[in-house]
């Protein structure tokens, strides 16, 4: 299938500033051109790109996409440690069903929020799998580890085995992580462990740190160190790709020493904001030579995973905390949304940005809307003034998952019942 985009506006995010009217083809699941058009291109359709924006797909660097069961639940606690204790028992109780059907939920309002590339940190990874392949987008999924060294060595072979198969049928839409959850929930065996897995399979680690003042209290306490020092002095980030999300609370010296891996710090405004962590100061992150990728965390504690409202968000707060030197710029905000995430999760070469060989992942945005007219600076329409609700069309690998705001990949009334009943279920147990 050769498909055209005629005559769009296009923000192809490979250099700061850039936008142009033009064309878009695509063979197959490929960019074949961006710009000027190929007069040799005989296409099976094509899209009048007259009045929408075409842009990268976005990529959520960091969410829990099953925590969408526990969206609005109990989540008016003072800390984030006051939320866990009511959530960690709910999670006790999930079944591999139950996150199937929150990741079907999850990947609907990923794919209406113009997301098509997730990195995920959750129980039941085989199951999130196989609803990313349903759903037609792409996935980072987490081997989630917990607790004690031997546990999780016999989870990360079970995971495995029980991954490989959606490994193979997903086209080259599904990597994985290895994601030990945090230093309050893992010990230092695990993350080694985690780190020489990482090491030896090309993945990525994936964990919280520094989420909040009392993470950072408690690690110095207990270990005479700060999490990234930590992190380091036990050589898990040595040599391995890391993401790491959160990181609210560095000091002058952490920022110097992240500096030094190969790791993307991943901001997540709203979880941040909501339970009560405070503001990660990302423009000094970014001077330092740090990259940025911007998550939703999960939707109980943001509650959506809508990531204009996060760009939005890391926007506004990238305005008010910084010095006037420092303050974040639209486009930033839109590389942390695209190219800074996919770069992250190692797929930098496939996706992110709009250009002749990647694979077609992209959004048509409908600029005919009130609150877009006139455009004037199309970066700054789309972090201050954009919805989620103005994406038309959403492409994955060539493929369009949603159109004039219609998903077609995925049923969404009758996964929003299953997922109702799902969690009526997991009440009573
Ligand atoms: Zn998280």
């Amino acid at each position: 299938m050769k498909l055209l985009i005629a005559n769009a506006l296009i923000i192809p995010m490979t250099k700061e500033g850039l936008y142009l009217r033009g064309d878009i083809g695509i063979d197959g699941k490929h960019i074949v051109f961006v710009g000027t058009g190929d007069p040799s291109f005989r296409a099976d359709r094509i899209i009048d790109g007259s009045s929408f924006l075409v842009m990268p797909s976005l990529v959520n660097a960091h969410t829990h996409l099953s925590m969408g069961l526990m969206r609005n639940y109990k989540d008016s606690l003072p800390t984030l440690q006051a939320w866990l204790a009511e959530i960690f028992p709910i999670e006790d109780k999930l079944t591999a069903e139950d996150v199937l059907l929150a990741s079907r939920l999850g990947i609907i309002e990923l794919i209406q929020g113009g997301c098509t590339l997730f990195t995920d940190m959750y129980f039941e990874p085989q199951a999130t799998a196989q609803a990313v392949i349903e759903g037609g987008i792409r996935g980072n999924i987490g081997v989630t580890l917990f607790g004690a060294l031997e546990e999780n060595k016999a989870r990360v072979e079970e995971r495995e085995t029980l991954l490989a198969p959606y490994l193979a049928e997903a086209e080259g839409r599904l990597t994985l992580n290895v994601a030990p959850h945090a230093i309050y929930t893992c010990t230092q065996e695990t993350y080694q462990y985690a780190a020489s897995w990482a090491r030896e399979h090309g993945r990525v680690l994936h964990t919280h740190l520094s989420e909040t003042k009392k993470e950072v209290d408690d690690c110095i306490k207990e270990t005479g160190m700060t999490p990234p020092s930590y992190l380091a002095k036990t050589g898990v980030l040595q040599d391995v790709k890391s993401m790491l999300a959160h990181c609210v609370h560095l000091s002058e010296e952490d920022i110097k020493l992240l500096e030094t891996f190969d790791t993307t710090i991943v901001h997540n405004p709203s979880s941040n904001l909501k339970l009560s962590s405070g503001i990660a100061p990302i423009a000094s992150y970014l001077k330092a030579g740090i990259p940025v990728a911007l998550g939703t965390d999960g939707a109980s504690s943001n509650n959506n995973l809508n990531m204009f409202e996060e760009m939005h968000i890391a926007s506004l707060l990238g305005r008010v905390v910084e010095t006037d030197a420092e303050k974040l710029t639209p486009y930033q905000v839109l590389e942390m949304a695209t190219k800074r995430g996919a770069e992250a999760m190692g797929v930098g070469d496939k996706v992110g940005t709009l250009e002749a060989g990647k694979e077609a992942d992209l959004l048509l945005i409908d600029l005919k809307k009130s609150h877009l007219t006139p455009l004037n600076d199309p970066f700054s329409a789309l972090v201050y003034a954009a919805q989620s609700s103005d994406i038309d069309t959403v492409f994955c690998q060539g493929k369009i998952l949603m159109e004039q705001r219609k998903v077609r990949t995925l049923d969404e009334n009758k996964v929003m019942d299953d997922v109702q009943k799902s969690w009526a279920n997991i009440l009573k147990r």
